[in-house]
């Protein structure tokens, strides 16, 4: 283990009752300052520690020390939170990247698994599982350099969340390492059931995994990605909803979708949408005479086991989009499941991968959905936001209500994702601008009386936290607090316990 630290110098690992000859303590500033910051970066939160572990019992042995000493500890994945979720300033972090090691594979009687430490990017997993044994995990996320365990922390949803659920219920077996150090194994059958079930969209409150067991299912060869575009929000729902009810041979392998703006702006408009831009081009001249100031595409994708032209075309028939701006691409399965890489890159050259992103993610009802297209979409958002603005449907019954993530009721909702990428003022809006946007969003929904949850939720103190889960889901959320993790020491960036304010449970 090696522990980075400021005014702590070697008290650490020697407490931890770990050698310190791989203690460096002239450890800087710097390295503890980028432990302090996350995607987001808006939030500041220095570390008095790093430490690193490369097994599960260092993992535990940290968190032993920390409880002993009082300090908070966190575990990151690869900060690509918003809010300084994994952060603990003044505590001690613990990343989990060094916790990467190789992915095994297993047999059982749900069929094989990847054993993936917690600390592995979904990009590794992928390389792993397709190259080895061309199998893969049924469900992802669009980016894949999140870790396994931050996104079981939180949900893990893509255009396969409609089909196969989460990523949080497409995992069998974890490995915990609870508030008090214990390391636990858990399941829904093996025993810990109700471990197992906090910790998923857990938010890190309970322990920290160091292990998951996740399903695996064979790898199709190629992909057919298919995005066509809509004018009128009330069509595009129903159509995409009807496809997420749709399971059997002709159900899409991915649903996705995104409101977009009617216009040239290279940002947040026509560009967006071509799958090939360098052959392909939006033609506006397609569109219906009146269409609004935003336009919505619906991005589906087939697997080449039923990927014959023909087919697509047959399933693509009944639904009401522009006729003429229908855009298909061929591509292999893992060029498909990396398509957001050529983004980054772009984003990266273009600086707006290290501006501040305050992003929002927001669970909102079907019941709602048009409503909210109509006053968010339509009013506070028609010029975009400087990125996707992710608009989407899945499944409630995908989810697994024993779980700590909290989804709004009804049968179907939709994901909304306000995936900001601003350039930094003065070429864009200031960070403060679009926070305020966001919340002039979210108040919009409370107002409206409408059905919705934050997703990767972002509150500053625990009566919010109440009502985000609800009176029985907070209840279980405090009492689960108290059984994993009473000096609550776990994850402080989240703002919703600390040492200093522990949970009593109802
Ligand atoms: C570019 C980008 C694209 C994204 N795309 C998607 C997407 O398509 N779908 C989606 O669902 N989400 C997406 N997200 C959100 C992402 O799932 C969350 O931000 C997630 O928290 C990031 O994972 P991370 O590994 O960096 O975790 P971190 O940000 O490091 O940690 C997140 C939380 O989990 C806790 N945690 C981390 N590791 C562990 C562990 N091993 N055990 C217990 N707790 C732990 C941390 O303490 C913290 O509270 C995206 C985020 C970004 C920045």
């Amino acid at each position: 283990m090696i522990a980075y630290f400021e005014n702590l110098p070697r008290r650490l690992s020697a407490a931890a009752g770990e050698d310190d000859s791989n203690t460096s303590d002239e450890t800087n500033n710097d390295d503890l300052k980028s432990f302090g910051r996350d995607f987001g970066g808006m939030v500041t939160s220095v570390p008095a520690a790093v430490i690193q572990p490369s097994t599960t019992d260092e993992v535990a042995s940290a968190i032993r020390f920390a409880r002993a000493k009082g300090f908070a500890l966190a575990a990151r994945g690869n900060g690509h939170s918003i809010h300084g979720q994994a952060g603990a300033a003044g505590g001690l972090v613990l990343d989990m990247r060094r916790l990467a090691g190789p992915i095994g594979l297993t047999g059982g009687p749900g069929g094989p698994c990847a054993v993936v430490p917690a600390g592995a990017l979904w990009a590794e997993v992928l390389e792993w599982a397709v190259t080895k044994h061309r199998m893969a995990p049924p469900s992802w996320t669009d980016y894949l350099g999140l870790t396994v365990g931050g996104t079981l922390s939180n949900g893990g949803v893509s255009g396969q969340t409609f089909r196969h659920g989460p990523q949080v219920v497409n995992v069998s077996q974890l490995e915990v390492i609870t508030g008090d150090g214990e390391r636990r194994l858990c399941s829904p059958e093996a025993g810990e059931a109700d471990l197992f079930f906090a910790v998923l969209g857990g938010l890190g409150q309970f322990g920290v995994i160091t292990r998951a067991w996740i399903p695996l299912l064979p790898a199709p060869d190629a992909v057919k990605w298919i995005r066509v575009v809509y004018s009128d929000f009330a069509r595009y729902a129903s159509d995409a909803e009807s496809l997420v009810n749709r399971y059997g041979p002709d159900s899409f392998d991915y649903l996705e979708g995104f409101a977009f703006v009617n216009g040239d702006d290279p940002v947040n408009g026509y560009g967006l949408v071509p799958l090939d831009s360098g052959r392909q081009t939006f033609d506006p001249d397609r569109l219906p005479q009146g269409s609004g100031p935003l336009l919505y595409c619906l991005e589906l994708a087939l697997h080449c086991r039923h990927a014959d032209d023909k087919r697509a075309a047959e399933m693509l028939k009944p639904l009401g989009y522009v006729k003429g701006l229908e855009f298909c691409a061929k591509v292999s399965y893992v060029d498909f499941l990396s398509r957001v890489n050529h983004s980054e890159a772009e984003a990266r050259e273009n600086g707006t991968w290290d501006a501040p992103h305050p992003w929002l993610n927001i669970f909102v009802s079907a019941c709602d959905i048009v409503d909210f297209d109509r006053e968010v979409f339509r009013k506070i958002l028609r010029r975009g936001v400087g990125g996707p603005m992710l608009v989407y449907p899945m499944l409630r019954r995908k989810w697994d209500q024993r779980m700590s993530v909290s989804v709004p009721d009804g049968e179907i909702f939709y994901l909304v994702a306000l995936l900001r990428f601003a350039r930094s003022p003065p070429a864009g809006p200031s960070a403060e601008e679009m926070m305020a946007e966001n919340q002039a969003v979210v108040d919009r929904c409370r107002s409206a009386g409408y059905n919705y949850k934050l997703y990767l939720p972002h509150y500053r103190d625990q009566s919010q936290w109440a009502v985000h889960f609800g009176e029985n889901g907070w209840s279980r959320f405090l009492d689960r607090k108290v059984r994993y993790d009473p000096a609550a020491i776990l994850s402080p960036g989240q703002l919703i316990f600390s040492p200093e304010a522990p949970p009593h449970s109802r």
